[in-house]
């Protein structure tokens, strides 16, 4: 038996588990369900993801990293238990090394939790990286020259924005402006509009297939179901990408500032490496249409998409872990 490395990416909404060798073994949503009153643990992951807002009272479905902060650190524990038993069992692989990538805003004392939870796991050694690092180096930037690069990863509940060089985050923002409240502006835009209660997973379905932020990024029209809020009784609409565009504008905004902000605090020869090099935009939302074009436009330097925005942290991971002797020496 040999220990294996194992790369986990512990996001808002999704967590990925690589294994050297491997691959990408687990890919599931960071949701877990629990019994109301006992505070029992019901499902975890996938199985807890299709509860999502179809729980009944005694059943509530939490994400623990909702906000890049561990709301609840003991769920966050068992989550992490789960995916890594879950992984065991699938194959055979004793004292791995762990290298655990965690949202960039989280306290000192939340990563040493982290780094404990994993290490209970049997974990021979475990390391933790911050994520837009590894989201970088995942996306194929060489972040270890002395040229600046920038990553703007827009994941589930918060966006990292993050100017790294010689291998390390030079400046950095996280705002919790990403995915989830992306869904949430769906859903308000339509509550308002059309007085139509429609859910969490209606409004992700029209963000990824309508959604745009991008003036003339014209993407079609969707009839969506949800609760007439006048009648009470179940009602439909069409929505038009358009209507999406304009839901999701003031967060988008948001995000357009903080990049801004990001730049401006930036050291003037790193800025001019950014010019050049341009920025990589990962995380889910980095797939929502014209978010690239838009941030081109705002901010005037070239953009580029992650070649797999939802994976890059994990393919990451699987770099780092080929050098982890480089970080061992840190
Ligand atoms: P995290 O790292 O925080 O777990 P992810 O990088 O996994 O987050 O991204 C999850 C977010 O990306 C979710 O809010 C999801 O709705 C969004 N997302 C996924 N695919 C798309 C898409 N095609 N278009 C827009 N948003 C998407
Ligand atoms: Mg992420």
């Amino acid at each position: 038996m040999f220990g294996k490395d194992i790369g986990i990416d512990l996001g808002t909404a999704n967590v990925l588990i690589y294994v050297k060798g491997q691959g990408i073994v687990l890919n599931e949503p960071s949701v877990v369900a629990i019994e109301t009153d006992s505070k029992k643990i019901l499902a975890v992951g996938e199985e807890a993801h299709e509860m999502l807002g179809r729980t009944p009272g005694k059943v509530s479905s939490i994400r623990p990293l909702k906000d890049g902060v561990i709301a609840d650190f003991d769920l966050t524990k068992e989550m992490l238990n789960f995916f890594i038993k879950k992984i065991k069992a699938s194959g055979v692989f004793t004292k791995p090394r762990i290298l655990i990538c965690c949202p960039s805003n989280i306290t000192q004392v939340e990563r040493n939790a982290i780094k404990e939870a994993a290490e209970a796991t049997g974990a021979k050694k475990v390391y933790v990286e911050e994520e837009p690092k590894v989201a970088a180096i995942g996306s194929g930037l060489d972040i270890s020259k002395p040229s600046a690069s920038m990553v703007i990863d827009i994941g589930g509940g918060t966006t990292d924005i993050a100017v790294l060089s010689l291998g390390d985050i030079v400046t950095s923002k996280s705002i919790r402006v990403a995915g989830d409240l992306f869904n949430q502006d769906i859903i308000k835009y339509v509550k308002d509009k059309y007085k139509l209660l429609i859910g969490e997973r209606t409004a992700e379905e029209v963000k990824i297939n309508i959604g745009t932020v991008y003036q003339d990024d014209k993407k079609g029209k969707m009839t969506i179901r949800g609760r007439d809020l006048t009648t009470g009784l179940p009602n439909s609409i069409t929505l038009s990408s358009k209507e999406v565009h304009d839901a999701l504008k003031d967060s988008v905004d948001k995000i357009v500032l903080a990049a801004k902000n990001v730049l401006e605090e930036t050291m003037p020869e790193l800025s001019a490496d950014i010019v050049t090099n341009g920025i990589v935009i990962t995380g889910g939302g980095a797939l929502l249409s014209g978010i690239d074009k838009l941030l081109h436009d705002e901010l005037k330097v070239p953009i580029e998409v992650s070649s797999s925005p939802l994976t890059s942290v994990a393919e990451g991971t699987s770099i780092m872990l080929d050098n982890i002797n480089l970080i061992e020496r840190n």
